[in-house]
């Protein structure tokens, strides 16, 4: 599971962080943030129910590992 916030969709307030602090804060200007972007499996649950409550529409949670690249990664560094 990975967590972002749009932040072009956020409309403050909030409600992440308070029903999943664990995963969510707020910035100076009360947006949202998330200080956790790959939290503990058992925290799963939380985050749907955040998403599902946040009013801007603003948080997406992707299940799946992210794709495989083509790229090779430099060797003898
Ligand atoms: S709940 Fe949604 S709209 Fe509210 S602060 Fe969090 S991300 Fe922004």
């Amino acid at each position: 599971m990975e967590i972002r916030i749009d932040r072009d969709k956020c409309v403050s307030g909030g409600v992440c962080a308070m029903f999943a602090p664990q995963v969510f804060d707020q910035d100076d200007d009360g947006m949202g943030v998330v200080s956790d972007a790959v939290p503990a499996r058992e925290l799963a649950a939380a985050v749907r129910s955040v998403v599902w409550r946040c009013p801007g529409r603003a948080i997406t949670v992707y299940d799946q590992e992210p794709a495989p690249t083509d790229e090779v990664p430099e060797a003898g560094r």
